[in-house]
């Protein structure tokens, strides 16, 4: 499964057609797609340049998508960046996070129509040494190239790694005064507690932007809608209040009923 993000981009162009997957790693052993964003708009790019991203934690994440990546020079616009976490110029991979990447990998693929002729490292097409000379490329492009799926990979790791929420995190993403406003009005006391200490994690994180997002829907009309949203207000036909909450059938009727008694 691909897990989406809260980040904030800047501008971003569809890929016409994916022709080519290109693998990377960060060069990094701890690197989470976070620290990857943030380095990346620092740098002035719209965010995290890689396409998707493979996390030790064995959470797969999509950053551009299907956006044109900025992860290979002069080869972006028609290519997925794929990355997964470590350094393997020095260390070994894990051998599950290896079969996780070749499962996600062969997706992609197969999404793409792409055959294993299609991937290439990253120093297949730049002058890099990314993604390190440890990583078991020879096997990597043998076991993409089976049609059969890949099979042995059962086991997530036993101990999963918590992503805890730091201030730092929101510079590029939901921004940090928002963030405390909403959890500070529809964060529960735990919730809080955490925030404090820094150990709220980022589901948590999610899970409380999402209350805040039911409780407080936006107050903003649609241009499409403002002409009839404000003169149907005038009229007394709706109360001009949450013009994005849903209607009940019975508050259907007290406007219907408001229309026929011809206001
Ligand atoms: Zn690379």
């Amino acid at each position: 499964m691909i897990k989406p993000t809260i980040l904030r981009w800047g501008n971003l162009t569809p890929i016409r057609k994916v022709r080519r997957i290109i693998i990377h790693h960060p060069a990094a052993v701890r690197y989470s797609y976070l620290q990857i964003h943030n380095q990346h708009r620092n740098q002035g790019w719209s965010g995290a340049g890689y396409n998707y991203y493979l996390q030790k934690n064995h959470e797969f994440y999509e950053l551009r998508g299907l956006n044109v990546g900025a992860h290979a020079a002069n080869h972006n616009s028609d290519s997925l960046g794929v990355c997964v976490e470590g350094n393997y110029d020095r260390e070994q991979m894990d051998e599950t996070l290896f079969l996780k990447f070749v499962q996600e990998v062969k997706k992609l693929m197969n999404q793409h129509g792409l055959t294993a002729n299609d991937v290439y490292r990253h120093s297949d097409v730049g002058q890099t040494s990314c993604p390190g000379r440890n990583f078991p490329w020879a096997r990597f492009k043998q076991l993409i190239a089976q049609r059969e799926e890949v099979k042995s990979i059962v086991h997530e790791p036993k101990q999963k790694e918590v992503m805890y929420v730091k201030a730092e995190d929101f510079q590029w993403s939901s921004g940090k005064e928002q963030f405390e406003a909403v959890i500070n009005r529809h964060g529960n006391k735990n919730e809080l507690d955490a925030y404090k200490a820094g150990k709220l994690t980022v589901s948590d994180a999610l899970g409380v932007l999402s209350k805040g997002i039911l409780a407080e829907p936006s107050q903003t009309v649609a241009s499409t809608h403002k002409d009839a949203w404000e003169d149907l207000t005038k009229r007394g036909i709706f109360n001009g209040k949450n013009p994005n909450h849903p209607i009940t059938r019975a508050q259907q009727a007290t406007v219907i009923k408001r229309i026929e008694e011809g206001n």
